[in-house]
């Protein structure tokens, strides 16, 4: 008998992160800053600039420098008050970016998150183009320029959209990832001191390449305990997972499609489908879910989520369908508006996105009881047949919207 390993599936991870972001708020409020040196920060006496934009930069200035150095090296740049309730507001719209991708969002601070996108097979065929058309979107709707780092772990994206800053898009595949890493300074080090540094440096180590060729021994007796994770960070390894804030992950299925969707039924067929699939899930873990959520991506790879608080959780497919048909014909009129045509989907998919213990109170309510004893009956026949063999039937009517018939 052989035992096989478990194959750890390789993650995508998006490192998000604003250019200059205060500096390019005030750019962008006022447009007579535009192409100028703007700091921001505090400016009484022992004031500290919390943001240059990157004119500014060309003459020394950097965040975190007193701002009575700023303006030596720069006395002709426009120095302003951060204004952080503005800047905390367009915040909110660039996670809102974040989220209609993916749910699983680490925040680092207003300007900055981390996505995980491994479940989403379609990113993972197409990085590039998903963070493309989040950078498009986060420049289109807000007027701010976002670097994305697109890399199977933290450290990695972190590194991968410092390096493209300004205005960056870098991948750095498992492939790709060692001539990346070689020959970057040992101060990219994430997490490691600048006395380390200058340990490694004298020890002529200068470079993530050179460190990476030394025998851990070796490196244990110049660096002690903190040797192994130093060389696994310049070996590009992290495996620390992307700390959503959501104590639940949620529950979701979707669909890529070889050609796409461009009529309002067969999405709605389609988010039907899903739903029973979520809800069965849900059940089979004795959970409900107080909200749903669609994710709709374009064929330019736009995506977007709407999501709805249900009346009460629930765990049954008609409820769910319900919700996600009713967000699902609001952004296609919407958007057929829009476009003046037809919109069409690349993806479509449901999820439930509060998840709660089952309550165990099902058939108090008339409704609930009888659409409860159905999705139980779905549930024996699912596990007797296996998936797929038994849908609701679905019966269009004359405007074209989908009820379900039970
Ligand atoms: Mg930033």
């Amino acid at each position: 008998m052989s035992t096989t390993p478990a194959r750890i599936p390789q993650r995508l991870i998006f490192h998000v992160d604003l250019d200059a972001f205060y500096a390019s708020v005030e750019e962008l409020d006022f447009p007579e800053l535009r192409g100028e040196p703007v700091i921001v920060g505090g400016l009484g006496g022992r004031g500290v600039v919390s943001a240059a934009n990157y004119p500014a930069r060309r003459f020394g200035v950097h965040s975190a420098m007193p701002m009575h150095r700023a303006r030596q090296l720069c006395p002709r740049g426009h120095y302003r008050n951060g204004r952080m309730e503005r800047y905390r507001a367009l915040s909110q719209q660039v996670f809102d970016c974040f989220r209609a991708l993916t749910p699983d969002v680490e925040g680092l601070s207003l300007d900055e998150a981390f996505l995980d996108l491994s479940a989403d097979p379609d990113a993972r065929d197409n990085p590039e183009a998903i963070a493309r058309a989040l950078k498009d979107r986060i420049r289109e709707q807000i007027g701010l320029i976002a670097s994305v780092g697109i890399a199977p772990n933290k450290f990695l994206a972190k590194l991968a959209s410092d390096i493209g800053k300004p205005d960056g898009l870098v991948q750095v595949s498992e492939a790709g990832r060692q001539a990346f890493l070689d020959p970057l300074p040992v101060e990219r080090l994430w997490g490691v001191g600048e006395t380390t540094t200058q340990r490694l440096r004298r020890a002529g180590l200068s470079t993530f390449g050179s460190l990476r060729r030394v025998p851990e021994p070796q490196l244990r007796g110049l660096l002690g305990r903190s040797a192994s994770r130093i060389k696994a960070l310049a070996e590009g390894k992290d495996d620390r997972p992307v700390e959503a804030h959501h104590v639940t992950r949620s529950i979701s299925a979707e669909q890529t499609y070889g050609r796409d969707l461009n009529q309002l039924p067969r999405l709605q067929e389609e988010l039907s489908r899903m739903a029973e699939e979520v809800a069965a899930r849900l059940r089979g873990k004795s959970l409900e879910t107080a909200s749903v959520a669609i994710k709709l991506r374009t064929p330019d790879f736009h995506t977007m989520s709407r999501q709805r608080k249900l009346n009460r959780p629930s765990a049954q497919g008609a409820e769910l369908r319900d919700v996600a048909q009713a967000l699902a014909t609001e952004w296609w009129q919407a958007e057929t508006a829009r476009l003046n045509r037809s919109p069409r989907l690349r993806l479509a998919g449901l999820a439930a996105r509060e998840l709660v213990a089952a309550t165990g109170q099902l058939g108090l309510f008339g409704n609930q009881a009888r659409g409860a004893s159905t999705d139980a009956l779905l549930d024996q026949a699912r596990s007797r047949f296996g998936d797929g063999v038994l849908q609701r039937g679905i019966r269009r009517d004359k405007l074209g919207t989908d009820s379900t018939q039970e």
